[in-house]
């Protein structure tokens, strides 16, 4: 099942899906953990400079983990082909695997899509990407990691609330 922005909107208004774990870290492990600019986006909501970033031009395949706790986020499989400032994405690796808010800063009214697992900050979603459920999420590459899929094997066995075959019964 794939996720359009109606979902979106609800998890941003009402409630988001259910993790599948939890992991919290003190300010001071988080500080230890991420390097500055990593800290600064993920804790702090910053953004990374356009183009001047990991992963805008990369288009191997792996799957995107968090920097925060190593949950699987994205597939390159969903990474858009069109060069933008920052690396976007048509789905999530799982329907759990974020949570959405509203984001009023800047002037801007955005949905903010951070670690359903550890709240690290990730980016924004917008509804304007392509057919067909039609979401653009636009991350940061300091909030993420690709490895290659071999290595994420056991790691995605764990993980059951999968977009294709979850339906909407963690509602
Ligand atoms: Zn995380």
């Amino acid at each position: 099942m794939l996720l359009h922005w109606i979902d979106v909107l609800y998890y941003a208004r009402y409630a988001n899906p259910d993790p599948y774990r939890r992991l919290e870290r003190t300010e001071e492990e988080w500080k230890e953990l991420l390097s500055p600019a990593q800290y600064h986006v993920m804790r702090e909501k910053g953004t990374e400079r356009a183009f001047k970033n990991a992963y805008c031009r990369s288009f191997e395949s792996g799957i995107y983990v968090c920097r925060g706790c190593g949950s699987s986020l994205f597939s390159s499989e969903e990474k858009s082909h069109k060069l933008a400032g920052w690396p976007s994405f048509r789905q999530p690796v799982a329907k759990g695997a974020m949570k959405y808010a509203f984001d009023n800063s800047h002037g801007m009214s955005r949905i903010e899509v951070a670690c359903n697992v550890c709240d690290s900050h990730l980016g924004h979603v917008f509804p304007d990407g392509p057919e067909p459920a039609r979401l653009r999420y636009c991350i940061n590459s300091e909030s993420m990691e690709r490895l290659e899929e071999s290595k994420l094997q056991l790691l995605m066995d764990e993980q059951p609330a999968s977009v294709s075959s979850a339906g909407s019964s963690t509602r």
